[in-house]
């Protein structure tokens, strides 16, 4: 492995209050003739105004994507099943909603050239060939996936991301109006991934300038629209959106943590989602992040949400195993939050145990 990431980024970013009005200027230039645009559009869309504003042309489609559950490689391979039948080529997808919808259309473009099965494409660097044109533009922010150069997907035997230089968006389009009237309860799921990325980076032994100038930036834009204002308003939106972006460009160059190491066990277990798993995990943190913790947990009641307890109460032996391996395999999360020495620190007793309070 090569010593220092070369780190492949998104091509194109508008930012703005609108921007999303420019869509259709944006796309002009990469319409292939005859080609249509895909657009993947969060299903919480159908039948609202922001469907209607989507800029179809020609043969264009929109298909509403399903995100009840976090995506999965047969989902992918489905949709770019069905659309290389029906269309051959396409211009290009353009993912409309949360991180699940982002991850789609990301995975989804690779398969329109990569063949096989998606699920053959989990893990690092393995995609061959660049996918289609894509665009990400977000109606939750937090998990930092308009950023990443990942995909997070499940597939039969695990859950992870398409990880390579193909998988960066083409273009993303970050209109702080598109996330404002999201519902408190997941704004405050997927808006702590982002807090959470920023304390599990600047805690972290992975950490250097590049991660510790966005982290820190992230990290005072959470603070400022969580604790310090007293009511949401559109400057907690437009905070908010550029906080996940520069989260997720400060975990591209260090790791994630504790949290999410954690949390991945309960997702392959129980189909927790990634947002609300890690706000159940951060919970319990003091140990590995005590101000992080302290702060987030000032966080949840400012913002008078729910976390989940009791989630892992009644589970037999076997199904604690299961959560502590999938958790013990991310290992440069382990050794990003714990150091070299992780396993001394971090045994299986330790890590049932943990998993016991959630
Ligand atoms: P999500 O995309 O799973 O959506 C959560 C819910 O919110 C869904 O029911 C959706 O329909 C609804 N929703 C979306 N936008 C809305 C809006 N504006 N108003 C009301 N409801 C809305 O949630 P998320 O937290 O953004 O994303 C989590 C996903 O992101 C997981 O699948 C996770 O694996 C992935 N992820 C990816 C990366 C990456 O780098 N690729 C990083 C972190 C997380
Ligand atoms: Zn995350």
């Amino acid at each position: 492995m090569s010593k220092f990431r070369n780190f492949k980024m998104v091509d194109y970013v508008i930012y703005g209050r609108g921007s999303f009005n420019q869509l259709d200027e944006i796309l002009a230039s990469n319409r292939k003739a005859g080609a249509p645009m895909i657009f993947l559009v969060d299903h919480f869309f159908e039948g609202k105004p922001l469907a209607g504003r989507i800029p179809v042309q020609g043969n264009d489609k929109v298909i509403f994507t399903d995100v009840t559950y976090e995506p999965k490689t047969t989902y992918v391979d489905k949709i770019a099943g069905d659309l290389k039948q029906e269309f051959g080529v396409v211009s290009g997808i353009i993912g409309i909603g949360g991180g699940s919808t982002m991850d789609l259309a990301k995975a989804l473009s690779l398969m329109m050239t990569n063949p096989g099965s998606s699920a053959d494409y989990q893990g690092w660097d393995l995609v061959k060939f660049p996918g289609v044109y894509k665009a990400g533009i977000p109606t939750l922010s937090g998990t930092g996936a308009e950023v990443s150069r990942t995909t997070v997907l499940t597939g039969p035997t695990r859950k992870l991301g398409m990880n390579s230089d193909f998988t960066p968006f083409n273009q993303i389009v970050l209109d702080p109006e598109l996330i404002a009237n999201a519902p408190n309860n997941q704004r405050f799921y997927t808006g702590m991934d982002c807090y959470i990325h920023c304390i599990e980076s600047l805690q972290g032994t992975y950490l250097n300038e590049f991660s510790k100038s966005y982290g820190e930036k992230a990290l005072q834009l959470c603070q400022e629209i969580f604790l310090e204002k007293d009511t949401w308003d559109n400057e907690s939106d437009d905070k908010l959106m550029m906080a996940s972006y520069a989260g997720g460009m400060s975990i591209a160059y260090s790791q994630v943590g504790v949290a999410h190491a954690v949390s991945y066990g309960l997702s392959f277990l129980l189909g927790t989602k990634h947002g609300v798993g890690n706000c159940i995990v951060m919970s319990h943190l003091e140990e590995y992040y005590p101000e992080g913790t302290a702060e987030f947990k000032k966080m949840v009641e400012k913002s008078n949400v729910e976390i989940p307890e009791g989630i892992c109460k009644g589970l037999t032996d076997e199904q604690f195993d299961a959560m502590i391996n999938v958790s013990m395999g991310m290992k440069p999360l382990w050794e990003n939050a714990l150091g070299r020495d992780w396993e001394k620190i971090m045994t299986r007793e330790k890590l049932r145990g943990l998993y016991e309070k959630l």
